[in-house]
């Protein structure tokens, strides 16, 4: 049986993306995705303007959303959350609290970048951002790159703003707990983001995937947009181990800037239970 083309993270101009809701939805029917959720970081704003994009072409659509937590030392990780319930007042009022610290964040970003030769970055950051105004690293980045300091996005983020470079500063997300508290309470499934791109040994990403399925966490994306062949039949396993669903997952945010377009990516083993087989859509 043909399997589904399902794509259930992906960002619009409400995140970090670079394309609106609604264009985002048109791109992902022209690509050939059946199946759609968009998962801005800690932002529900998009999802009325996409899923009625979505209704209109006829797309499937799922409400989503990507949940920055702050795990170990100074670790941080993404929760996607599929299928909520984008008007749940724990959910809405969390996110609020989450997204309230990137405005003081950005500030001490821009001091740090300025101390180094990057002048000017909180507010050419901000003349990237889009509405409702969350600003994140990618905001800077493109500013960053626009400048000149680096070749591309990838390249200012190797320089600038990765952990342990000049402008990257410590930041207290939500906790595991929390996250997976708003997204159960909001009839949502919890997905652990892109696995491959924590900076863990594999004995903490063990630990991490242990204590996410105690608290109440139900699935990982086996397919993502950064995943290496070898990351996905590792992710397979994992998957296996811990009875985890199995998500597939591009990560886009615009032309250019992902590392897979929208859709574009192989089928998940056949074994594995799908995500969407328990997503009401
Ligand atoms: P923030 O939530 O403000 O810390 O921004 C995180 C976002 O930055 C991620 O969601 C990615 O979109 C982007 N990002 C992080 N690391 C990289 C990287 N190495 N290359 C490109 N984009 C990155
Ligand atoms: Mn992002
Ligand atoms: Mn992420
Ligand atoms: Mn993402």
């Amino acid at each position: 049986m043909k399997a589904l083309n399902a794509d259930l993270h992906c960002h619009s101009t409400v995140s970090d993306g670079l394309l609106s809701p609604s264009d985002l939805v048109q791109r992902a029917k022209d690509n050939g995705v059946e199946l759609l959720a968009l998962t801005d970081h800690d932002e529900l704003g998009g999802l009325a303007e996409a899923r009625s994009t979505a209704e209109e072409i006829g797309l499937r659509f799922v409400d989503g959303v990507e949940i920055s937590i702050s795990w170990g030392d100074d670790q941080t990780v993404h929760i996607v959350g599929l299928g909520i319930d984008s008007a749940n007042a724990a959910l809405v009022g969390g996110l609020e609290k989450v997204r309230s610290g990137r405005d003081a964040r950005a500030g001490r970003m821009a001091a740090e970048l300025d101390k180094v030769g990057i002048h000017g970055a909180y507010e050419g950051a901000l003349r990237h951002v889009g509405n409702p105004a969350l600003i994140s690293r990618s905001h800077f980045a493109r500013y960053i790159a626009e400048q000149g300091h680096a070749k591309d996005v990838k390249s200012v983020f190797d320089h600038w703003l990765a952990k342990g470079k000049p402008g990257y500063v410590e930041h207290s997300w939500a906790t595991l707990d929390d996250a997976l508290n708003w997204i159960n309470g909001a009839g949502g499934i919890a997905v652990v983001a892109h696995p491959g791109r924590y900076r863990l040994s594999k004995a903490e990403r063990h630990q991490l995937f242990a204590t996410f399925k105690e608290l109440g966490g139900r699935g990982i994306e086996v397919l993502s947009g950064s995943n290496k062949d070898e990351e996905v039949r590792e992710y397979s396993r994992i998957a296996r181990e811990f009875g985890f669903l199995a998500s597939r997952a591009s990560d886009f945010h615009g032309p250019g800037e992902s590392w897979i377009d929208l859709g574009k990516l192989p089928d998940l083993p056949e074994d594995l239970i799908p995500v969407w087989s328990q997503l009401i859509f």
